[in-house]
């Protein structure tokens, strides 16, 4: 949960998390829909994918035990570098070094690195790592970079290792680490439909496992191409997903949102269904639910913007 996520924002998922799947063995049992359900708003919904698979394999190859050997632990699904020494040195006292922001900041602030030098922090970390307690000495790294060596302010006074820090004798600490050239993250526009039958019922769809959002149900949509207006987007996205002929009646609202590698703004359209049955042709199901049940589906943050519009506008009329 925590890989590009903040700890104040993870918590409140985590203790929910923790109570629905108090074991690996309620994890594995558990459905994808009701994991990934728990993970609602948490994003990177990779991570609950992976966390699930690695569950089940835990629970059926290492009888329930999250493997304490680092090529096993290595071996399960979502696990990386970051996470395989997160848990290997904190849980099972292996002596790797972990290296997230905090660590990266605080090290190219002690050793004065110029430039984003991912390769030369590791090896750094490797050669300060405590190996007689290297989880303990990778909480207190983490920890320094998260409360004393701050991005923009340190708090160098009331840092315990000033006396060694480069930055800090050279009173340069803002010059530290370099930054980066950042791109600004590409925008992009979609349309989605809040499609009605005659029963009053909305067209939900689920996402294909693999890929962003995988596995969750959504409105019914997609991206809007060049030369396309939004509401001709859906229609011809509705008919590529589901097979379906629909008429957009009227826009219901707009919502931005913000994916770690690009900006979306998103048109949601009210629509009803003109010709055709469903067929996941584009989707791996779909369904016809009451606007009561769409809370018992994971959706997208985007998706649930919508629906939060929706409601207030409700209220407010
Ligand atoms: S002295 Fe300042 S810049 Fe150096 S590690 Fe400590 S807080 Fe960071």
């Amino acid at each position: 949960m925590l890989q590009q996520t903040q700890v104040d924002t993870v918590i409140p998922y985590y203790e929910r998390f923790i109570r629905a799947f108090p074991s690996v063995r309620t994890l594995a049992r558990a459905s994808l829909q009701d994991v990934l359900g728990q993970w609602e708003g948490l994003g990177y919904y990779a991570r609950a994918r992976n966390l699930h698979k690695a569950a089940g394999i835990v629970l059926r190859e290492h009888k329930g035990k999250v493997p304490g050997e680092e090529r096993a632990f290595r071996g399960l699904p979502g696990v990386g570098e970051y996470t395989a020494s997160a848990v290997m040195s904190i849980a099972f006292g292996h002596p790797l070094p972990v290296v997230d922001g905090n660590v990266a900041r605080v090290l190219s602030r002690l050793f004065c690195l110029d430039g984003s030098l991912k390769r030369e922090v590791h090896r750094l970390a490797g050669r300060v790592l405590a190996t007689g307690d290297p989880g303990t000495w990778n909480q207190a790294m983490m920890e320094l970079g998260a409360t004393v060596c701050l991005p923009r302010t340190p708090l160098c006074s009331a840092c315990p290792v000033s006396g060694l820090c480069g930055a800090y004798k050279n009173g340069k600490t803002g010059a530290y680490p370099v930054a980066s050239v950042q791109r600004r993250p590409r925008h992009e526009v979609a349309a989605v439909g809040l499609i009605h039958d005659r029963r009053g019922r909305i067209l939900i769809s689920r996402r294909p496992e693999k890929g962003l959002l995988g596995g969750l149900w959504e409105f019914p949509g997609g991206k809007v191409q060049q030369r396309e207006s939004p509401s001709e987007a859906v229609v011809r996205e509705v008919r590529e997903e589901l097979g379906i002929d629909i008429r957009v009646d009227r826009e219901l609202c707009r919502v931005k949102h913000a994916y770690s590698h690009f900006r979306v703004t998103l048109h949601a359209f009210d629509c009803v269904r003109l010709r055709g049955r469903p067929r996941a042709l584009g989707c791996v199901e779909w369904r016809w639910i009451r606007s009561s049940e769409l809370k018992l589906f994971p959706f997208p943050r985007a998706n649930r913007k919508i629906l939060e519009l929706l409601e207030t506008a409700n209220r407010s009329e």
